[in-house]
């Protein structure tokens, strides 16, 4: 008896060792019905978006307006009281702004404030980017150097602070990409809608869809008044030598004005 189940074991193995080894299946998958596929459309009609070239961390893209490429500042009034010296420009003296007007954009600049540490709070590596001539998006020196947090590198002056403090250490090169909706006003005056910004510094989101309440003083409160739907954009000189590169815009204009019916 014993003998006889020996035998048959080494049967149902072999058997199923030919049955594994032959080309047939042994247990053939029923064939699956194909499916029809049904692709979706929402029935819009879109014009095709204008193909650029996205340039590259030290190329622009090939629809940007470039305003300092490390040649010269003739795309700056007042650029000349600042040095270029080896492909960067160096604040100086006065504050400058762009020579055109700028409404909805997208800003790229690099900047480093100095490397040589003087003095603390506002008072170290300060400077900004005043968009449209009146809204400021600080830059400061806030790698360990405190001051008031709507004050500080990134902040929207006085009015909302960065989400982190992201500062590289001075001397370092810092980028920050500025997302820019301007205020829209109606034709008595009256502003109907804010303006918002979206910035990212180092490549970090500090500023998201933030709403602006007005002009950023240092001494008043911010307000909103009728003014152009361009205005220039502004580099600060607060006292500070900063060094500045690669600055460039885009204008942001919807693919279309309206949407398509
Ligand atoms: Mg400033």
């Amino acid at each position: 008896m014993r003998f006889h189940r020996s035998v048959l074991a080494v049967v149902c193995i072999s058997a199923a060792a030919t049955l594994a080894l032959s080309d047939e299946p042994t247990n053939p998958k029923p064939k699956e019905r194909p499916r029809e596929r049904k692709e979706w459309s929402s029935g819009i009609v879109w014009p095709e978006p204008k193909a650029i070239d996205p340039g590259s961390a030290t190329v622009p893209p090939s629809d940007a307006v470039v305003l300092f490429d490390g040649a010269n500042m003739l795309k700056w009034v007042g650029g000349d009281a600042w040095e270029v010296k080896d492909g960067y420009a160096i604040s100086r003296k006065s504050s400058i702004k762009t020579k055109d007007s700028f409404g909805d954009c997208q800003l790229h600049i690099e900047f480093a404030t100095p490397a040589e540490v003087k003095g603390s709070g506002q008072g170290r590596g300060n400077s900004g980017v005043i968009m449209m001539d009146r809204y400021e998006i600080q830059i400061l020196d806030s790698f360990d150097n405190r001051t008031y947090f709507d004050g500080q590198c990134g902040a929207v002056y006085k009015q909302t602070p960065p989400m982190v403090n992201c500062c590289r250490r001075p001397g370092e090169w810092q980028t920050y990409d500025i997302l820019w909706e301007a205020p829209r006003f109606n034709a008595y005056g009256t502003m109907e809608r804010p303006a918002y910004v979206t910035v990212l510094q180092n490549g970090i989101v500090v500023q998201n869809h933030t709403e602006l309440y007005g002009t950023t003083g240092y001494d008043h409160p911010p307000k909103y008044e009728k003014h152009p739907d361009r205005a220039p954009i502004q580099l600060q000189f607060h006292g500070n030598p900063l060094r500045f590169r690669n600055i460039w815009m885009r204008e942001i204009k919807p693919l279309v004005d309206k949407k398509p019916a």
